[in-house]
């Protein structure tokens, strides 16, 4: 299928590795591990959001705004990378993130600094309550001063962010002719739905025969399965007249497993630690407690019961996140 894709700038280092970590597939058993490196898009902005700003930022560019606001917790990845880009791209950054403001200056809030983005700092319960107040006070404030201000949702994970990942799947279509594979299963963390309902949606677009599955870090598959669904539907309906009207959005399977969320977001127990050192001593693959080691971790035990079973190769798609392991340093073991 042709497939038109909205304007975008072109941020990312990509198309990024597909690798085997077979040291690590030999020890679980089961199908044969590939990760898909989207740790590689960039260095100060690795990680998945990259994909998704790509589409956004563009669109921030043609509406003509010099200021973008967005939003996520203190050590969001998501407003990390769009602090670094907003500054490679001469835009004014604002973040609204949520928690303590003596908030130590480390991991991605450093890089927000040094970048010089401008901050708020809000605390859980206010962010939970009046997160849309906040933002629009900040719009206003913008507005007042003659700026032209875009906003971008958490984690950009919205009907344009969704694009990010629709295009990865262009790029995962040519991994497995290359390697002549053929996938079954297509596992990422799942936080704010977007790295999800791009692969759910382009999966089936470019028709890799796949099962897409998103490895919840923080709300239950409920939450997980309507956000995805609300952002397909709004895909579908910004972009109607890019999209085949055959393309079925109903029938799109949204696969969510939360089984491995522990205490909540960006909380990890003992043994997703566990897995990110024997990741990181088998494969030099780096995991982060936030995301991809919760995603990871979750994987390889559904491996080992048996979940993927019915093919030969599965792919994590390492989605990023190295900063947010420096300030969980000490839950290492390794001082
Ligand atoms: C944001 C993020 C995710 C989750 O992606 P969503 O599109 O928000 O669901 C996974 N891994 C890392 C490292 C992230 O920063």
């Amino acid at each position: 299928m042709e497939i038109s894709f909205p304007p975008r700038l072109s941020l990312a280092q990509t198309p990024t590795p597909l690798i085997a970590i077979d040291r690590i597939s030999e020890v679980v058993g089961g199908p044969r591990i590939w990760v898909k490196r989207d740790d590689m898009t960039g260095s100060a902005v690795s990680g998945n959001k990259i994909r998704k700003l790509e589409f956004s930022l563009a669109k921030a560019l043609d509406e003509g705004c010099d200021t973008i606001i967005t939003c996520g917790g203190v050590q969001s990845n998501h407003c990390r990378t769009t602090a670094v880009l907003c500054a490679q791209l001469g835009l004014k950054c604002h973040l609204i993130l949520r928690g303590p403001e003596d908030s130590e200056i480390e991991g991605n809030l450093l890089l927000d600094r040094l970048v010089g983005a401008e901050i708020s700092f809000y605390t859980n319960r206010e962010y939970q309550q009046k997160s849309d107040e906040i933002i629009q006070h900040w719009m206003q404030h913008y507005h007042e001063q003659g700026s032209k201000v875009f906003s971008i949702p958490v984690g950009a994970s919205d009907g344009i962010g969704l694009w990010g990942y629709i295009a990865a799947c262009e790029e995962l279509k040519d991994d497995f002719s290359q390697l002549n594979i053929q996938p079954g299963h297509i596992i990422s963390a799942t936080g704010s739905g977007g790295t999800q309902g791009g692969l759910t949606v382009g999966s089936e677009l470019f028709q890799l025969g796949a099962k897409v599955w998103g490895m919840a870090v923080c709300d239950d598959a409920n939450y997980f399965i309507n956000k995805v669904k609300q952002d397909i539907a709004q895909w579908r309906q910004w972009y109607s007249p890019l999209i085949s009207p055959s393309f079925d959005c109903d029938s799109l399977c949204v696969n969510v497993i939360d089984d491995y969320i522990g205490p909540g977001y960006a909380q990890a127990t003992p043994d997703i630690f566990a897995t990110i050192s024997m990741a990181a001593r088998l494969e030099g693959l780096i995991l982060d407690p936030v995301y991809t080691g919760k995603g990871f971790h979750g994987m390889l035990d559904q491996i080992r019961q048996g979940r993927f079973d019915d093919t030969n190769d599965i792919v994590f798609v390492h989605t990023g996140g190295i900063f947010g392991l420096f300030p969980q340093r000490d839950q290492l073991g390794l001082s």
